[in-house]
């Protein structure tokens, strides 16, 4: 077994014994749902499964034309996050997140953003301008950078949400009445899901969230 850093990197052997828990499929989860509001913990083991959950994040995501996508948006409570600004498979620069640590902003800036977990809500928001994030990749090497401007933007976007914050909370009174309505389509659209039962119930997700835990973060 490898030990890169605070990651460990299974081996077969390693995997085949922890193959028993069973991932539902991986969709994007819309507002409400609470997995959306969970702090995410820390992974300390990346297993093959974890690099098919990656490369399952990223085709959702360019699937529903993002450029950012946290895991706790495909319902998995993991501090991590995958990013590609050109939004197209094959095009751009796909980056992965691990275990980050976001440092030192400065300035700020103020611009319109959307989530694939809100489609279609756009907000302005204000964020500094400048961060240094400390994290892993997929391989275990760490990323010890300074970002600035949009990528700046988006890295802290998405490390909200492993916090359990969404761009929403991070808006104005008058820009949040501006799309009360749409938030509101959101949260029927949820209940609606809940009496259908698509989506389980508040115990049913905190065991699944447990779970999950408890392979990847323990
Ligand atoms: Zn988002």
């Amino acid at each position: 077994m490898a030990e890169i850093g605070p990651l460990r990197l299974a081996n077969f052997i390693d995997h085949f014994f922890y193959s028993v828990l069973e991932l539902d499929a991986l969709e994007i989860i819309n507002f409400p749902h609470p997995t959306l509001r969970h702090p995410s913990k820390p992974i300390t083991r990346v297993d093959s499964e974890l690099q098919q959950i990656v490369t399952e994040m990223f085709d959702l995501m360019y699937k529903a034309k993002g450029i950012g996508l946290a895991a706790n948006q495909v319902n998995l409570p993991l501090q991590m996050f995958v990013i590609n600004l050109a939004a197209e498979k094959g095009k751009g620069e796909e980056m992965v997140f691990i275990n980050p640590v976001v440092s030192a902003p400065k300035g700020s800036a103020e611009a319109n953003e959307g989530c694939l977990s809100l489609a279609g809500v756009e907000a302005m928001v204000s964020r500094p301008d400048q961060i240094h994030v400390s994290a892993y990749d997929l391989s275990g090497r760490p990323i010890d950078q300074t970002f600035k401007g949009f990528l700046a933007r988006v890295i802290q976007h998405e490390y909200d949400h492993i916090k359990g914050v969404m761009f929403i909370d991070r808006i104005s009174a008058s820009e949040k009445r501006l799309i009360e309505g749409e938030i509101e389509e959101f949260e029927l659209e949820f209940e609606a899901a809940r009496a259908a039962g698509t989506i389980g119930s508040d115990e049913e997700i905190t065991r699944y969230i447990k779970d999950i835990e408890k392979r990847y973060c323990s």
